[in-house]
């Protein structure tokens, strides 16, 4: 199976000028959202890991799959005020000005061995920011993984030092 196959191109979306790649259809077939989960799990290798760390919201869906799988428990990274409980904060730039993410400040404690999963790496903002919260906590990063890399933004860049997996490479 091709997972490329289940991923469609959205042109000017959210913005013009913009092509989106839309998991929508790969989320429909329950065999490509098995084989999905699956492979992500093949690239998480021998670590032991303790929490999955999920952006919100397109990152949630195999955060979750991939921590039942491992055995670990999930942990959402949220925009402001979304979240109920207690929080930690990081900026990040996105392409006009700055956004913030949020963590329960419970989330993790200090040794736990953490994967982050998101959906897409693009500039690798989002990724960054969610990495300086899980060590604010005191977690050990064990690898960032995404399920697609645009890699003409050049993403990894800004996550020099993690190991950074991902299914899907478009150039
Ligand atoms: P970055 O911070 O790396 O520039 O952007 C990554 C974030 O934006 C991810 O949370 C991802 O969900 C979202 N994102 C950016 N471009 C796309 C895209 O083409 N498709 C999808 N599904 N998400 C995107």
């Amino acid at each position: 199976m091709n997972l490329a196959d289940y991923i469609r191109d959205i042109s000017d979306f959210p913005k013009q000028g913009v092509v989106f790649k839309d998991i929508t259809p790969l989320l429909m077939d329950h065999a490509a959202m098995q084989e999905t989960t699956r492979q992500l799990f093949d690239l998480v290798g021998n670590h032991q890991v303790d929490k999955v760390v999920g952006m919100e919201s397109r990152g949630f869906f195999f955060a979750t799959l991939l921590a039942s799988k491992l055995g670990a428990g999930f942990i959402p990274v949220r925009k402001p005020n979304k979240l109920p409980f207690n929080t930690i904060s990081e900026p990040y730039s996105l392409e006009y000005g700055f956004d913030t993410l949020e963590m329960h400040s419970d989330a993790i404690q200090p040794g736990d061995r953490v994967l982050i999963h998101d959906d897409v790496l693009a500039t690798g903002g989002t990724a960054e920011a969610v990495c300086k919260l899980v060590e604010k906590l005191g977690g050990i990063i064990l690898q960032v993984n995404f399920l697609m890399e645009l890699t003409f933004l050049n993403g990894r860049e800004k996550l020099e030092g993690y190991e950074v997996k991902s299914l899907l490479k478009y150039k």
